[in-house]
Order: structure tokens, then sequence, then C-alpha cells
């Protein structure tokens, strides 16, 4: 990620939508493809202040009526069915905003989303609508788990509980990983490194992304790096997992104990972590961190060195300040073959402008 710049000259930063100095509302203009600060004209309407583009903008509808959002749309582009941004027109089911707390975890959902196309966008990965041609076409449902009311007493039945994870195009992700003492209690509780909310983005992402980019189209080819996805059966592989956790020594071919559970999960686990190195790649080649590179053209051995020199790093900061590794992964020789795979396959459904 980049850091920004208001026209007071202040530095702005991609989840802001106010500059703290001159109170300037902020938001990202979609054709500059910058975040801006947004100048009222004279008749009231939002203009991007980068004066090389200076486009009419309106806020997205989750913007201007929810503040959880912080993107624009082009003016002239938005008719009375399209003022949600080119992200918020993915949400299939936002939460009930009758709730008390809702929104604001609504908006921690939001920004962990935002985060997450940033870098499908800067990888050009492809996604879109159904209205666009695409399939499978990508939408996201937010949705919490039924109340109890007062039926305390009572499990909640299958239907009422929500289960973060994806199917055909759609990701759910449950309210309550937006909760950070439920999430921090999942993370001990599964004895996870890390448990955070853009992470559950990139693990659900890399599902979409096996149905779009290997199912039916190179199966095989994802066999021989992940394992057969066919044997044992998905359901049987979860059993199991359950029933006697993790393979021992999972460390010297995984990158999480959660992988074991079945290639799929290997598969999204994987991919989760290759968006994670590219992200903190792409963050530090931005800051100006020394030794980096640029993971959009890099090619995989560089990136995985400068991500492990960096982990070693950033890893050692975090332990300063009494905080959890920031990179927990070990990157070994078969873990690197599997990111291979990801970055193969990534690079070659880039889609060239
Ligand atoms: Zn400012
Ligand atoms: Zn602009
Ligand atoms: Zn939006
Ligand atoms: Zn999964």
């Amino acid at each position: 990620m980049k850091t920004f710049q208001c026209r007071c000259g202040n530095t702005t930063f991609f989840e802001n939508s106010r500059c703290i100095s001159c109170d300037h509302a902020l938001g990202w203009c979609p054709a500059c493809k910058n975040m801006t600060t947004l100048a009222s004209a004279e008749d009231g309407t939002l203009q991007c202040g980068h004066e090389v583009c200076g486009v009419l903008l309106i806020k997205c509808r989750n913007y201007s009526v929810h503040n959880v959002c912080n993107r624009c749309c082009m003016q002239d582009a938005a008719g009375e069915d399209s003022d949600l941004c080119d992200y918020c027109r993915h949400n299939d089911t936002i939460p009930d905003l009758s709730v008390p707390g809702n929104r604001e975890m609504w908006l921690r959902l939001e920004e962990a989303k935002r985060r997450l196309l940033y870098t499908l966008d800067l990888l050009k990965l492809p996604y879109g609508t159904e209205a666009d041609g695409f399939e499978p076409s990508l939408a996201f449902d937010f949705k919490a788990d039924k109340p109890l009311e007062d039926k305390r007493w009572r499990s909640l039945r299958k239907q009422e509980r929500v289960f973060t994870g994806h199917a055909d195009g759609k990701i759910t992700i449950n309210l309550r990983e937006a909760d950070p003492v439920e999430r921090e209690r999942s993370r001990v509780l599964f004895q996870e490194a890390h448990r955070t909310v853009v992470g559950h983005f990139r693990h659900e992402i890399a599902h979409f992304y096996w149905q779009m980019l290997v199912q039916d189209i190179c199966e095989e080819d994802c066999k021989v790096v992940f394992g057969d996805h066919d044997d044992p059966s998905y359901s049987d592989a979860q059993k199991l997992y359950y029933e006697n956790g993790p393979k021992s020594n999972w460390q010297a071919e995984y990158v999480s104990a959660y992988a074991t559970m079945h290639p799929w999960e290997d598969f999204a686990e994987t991919f989760a972590t290759y968006l994670d190195m590219v992200s903190v790649l792409d963050t530090a080649w931005n800051v100006g961190i020394n030794g980096g590179c640029e993971p959009t053209t890099a090619d995989l051995p560089a990136m995985v060195d400068a991500y492990i020199r960096l982990g070693v790093v950033l890893n050692e900061t975090n332990r300063a300040m009494g905080l959890i590794d920031l990179v927990p992964e070990i990157l070994t020789t078969m873990v690197a073959a599997k990111l291979e795979y990801v970055h193969d396959l990534i690079r070659s459904a880039a889609v060239t402008p």
C-alpha cells in the first residue's frame, strides 16, 4: 500500500475519509486511481482534488449514508441504481443496521475488503459480476448468527448459523469475525498464529480463484503440487482433521496447520500467504524499506527472499513491542514450490489493459 497526500500537504492513508489536519473530506477517485481531497465546486458538486484529474465525483452511497466506505463514483457514470462504488457493488448482503454495534463491525469488514480488492487490482486479477459477464460472479454476504433472544439454552440450529466461507463466487463472512474479542478467542482456541479480518478475505478469495482458474482447467497440475483433492473427499478429510488434528511436523510442507486438512485448504492458505506477501512487499517498496522488491514484476525467488529478510526485521520489531510475529510462516523449499504454483497461476491470469 502507498501513503497519499491531502491538498494541504498532510500525509493521508487508504482508510481515511477526512484529513485530520485541514478537515477536508477525502475519498478514492476511480479516474486517477488515487486517494484525493474532495474539493467542492461552486454548485456543491464534488471534484477530484488532483489538478491533472479533476473529474466530478459523488460519494459511494455506503460513504454518504453509512460512512463505511471512502470511495467515489464518477458523477456521469452514477445513475439511480449505480450509486455504489466499484467495490461496494459486489455486496449482496449487509449487516442488520438496526442492531447496535453492527455498523462499526461492518466498517471493519469494508476496510478489510478494500485492502483485498486493492491487492487483486494491483495484481490485475480478473473479477466482476454476472452483469459484467464473469463466471463465477464475485459477491459478498456480511451476516450475523441469528440472535437467540430468550431461548439461550438451545444451541443454534444449523440454518441460523452463518459460516464464513466461499460457494460459487459468494464470499460469506460472519460478522463475529469483526469483533476483536471474539476473533482473538477463536485464534487462541484454534492455535492460529494470526486471525485477521483481511486474512479471512484472502483465504476465501483463494477458493474463488480455484473455481475460476483451476477447476476444469488445470486440476491435474494442481494435484501434483497440493495433492489429490478428489481423494479423500472434503467431508472425510474435514472429519479426520477435527478428530485427529493436523499432521505432525506440518511446518516442513504447509504454511499453517489448517492447510493440512485437504488440498483445497492447502491451496487457499498458500494463496492467502501469497497475497499477504504481496501486500507487505508492496508496502515496504512504497515506503522505501531497503532490500525489498516490487511484487508485481519480481520473480518468485526474489519475492520469497525479500519477504524472509523483511520478516526477520518486522518480527523483531513486533517482539520489541510485545506483539505477535508479523510473518509467522516458515517458507521452506516445499512451501516455496507451492507459492511458485500460485505465483505462476496469478501472473498468467493477470489481465493486461
Ligand atoms: Zn488536509
Ligand atoms: Zn482523480
Ligand atoms: Zn463503496
Ligand atoms: Zn477454506
